[in-house]
């Protein structure tokens, strides 16, 4: 195994300015603080509009959420390295990709004022209806033993066509509040709809993704525990307010 000082991950940040709603940039703070805890060296690349995406470099893709008009930009633009993305995830690239960021993965997003075309590079779906899903949400994961905590704000539902779901739905709408289910979770891909932003106040999906990405470029690691004491009361305060029988859901966890 490397020593941890020589190991570095670069994070690839997509159009940071026109997807970043609910402080998705959060998000690519807290990766690149817990790998630097560790002594993990962590950088962040952001492309813009119009500027060329190498996905060879990155070990981390983050795709944000956005407005629909914000979304149809982005994935104008992200087509033409479309073919460049499918091969980094199906090289089990990692990508935490954020409502409208994990809508554009999959095929279409149908709204009343038009179809948005997806990259197609997971085979899911959304359709906007009627009324948004807002609200705070929480999640029991397989990826996560503690749940996860977030916000949601979308106006499209998405149906995954048999893909794994990132999450059961213990609180809040999910993919298309019906279903039960939140995000899809493809090889080291992450859809969700959880802002807030997700990763500082679930400390272990954090550190999921700076695994699955260590292990990718250098073979197995064990990550340093940190101490989570903030993050674990931030956590928790949601699930405080929003579970009843939350204990009974960490016993479970
Ligand atoms: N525009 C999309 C929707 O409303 C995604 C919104 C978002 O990223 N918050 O469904």
């Amino acid at each position: 195994m490397k020593d941890r000082s020589d190991m570095k991950i670069t994070i690839g940040h997509l159009y940071p300015d026109l997807l970043n709603l609910y402080g998705d940039r959060g998000n690519v703070a807290c990766m690149v603080r817990r790998c630097l805890w560790r002594g993990i060296w962590a950088e962040t690349v952001e492309c813009g509009i119009g500027e060329p995406i190498d996905f060879s470099r990155f070990d981390i893709v983050l795709l944000g959420g956005g407005s629909d008009r914000e979304q149809m930009i982005a994935g104008r633009n992200l087509k033409k390295a479309r073919q460049q993305f499918c091969d980094y995830i199906e090289d089990h690239g990692v990508v935490i990709a954020v409502c409208g960021g994990y809508q554009l993965l999959g095929k279409y997003y149908q709204t009343k004022a038009g179809m948005i075309e997806g990259l197609g590079l997971l085979d899911i779906y959304t359709q906007q209806e009627e009324g948004r899903l807002i609200g705070n949400i929480v999640l029991d994961s397989e990826l996560s033993d503690l749940p996860v905590v977030g916000f949601e704000n979308h106006g499209g539902r998405t149906f995954l066509n048999g893909c794994r779901p990132f999450g059961r739905v213990l609180h809040g709408a999910g993919n298309d509040g019906r279903s039960g289910y939140e995000g899809v979770v493809y090889k080291n891909v992450i859809g969700t709809y959880l802002h807030g932003p997700l990763l500082p106040k679930n400390p272990r999906i954090c550190d999921y993704l700076i695994e699955k990405a260590l292990e990718r470029k250098y073979g197995p690691v064990s990550l340093k525990k940190l101490d989570d004491r903030l993050e674990m009361a931030a956590n928790e305060a949601v699930c405080r307010r929003f579970l009843k029988s939350w204990k009974s859901v960490m016993a479970v966890g």
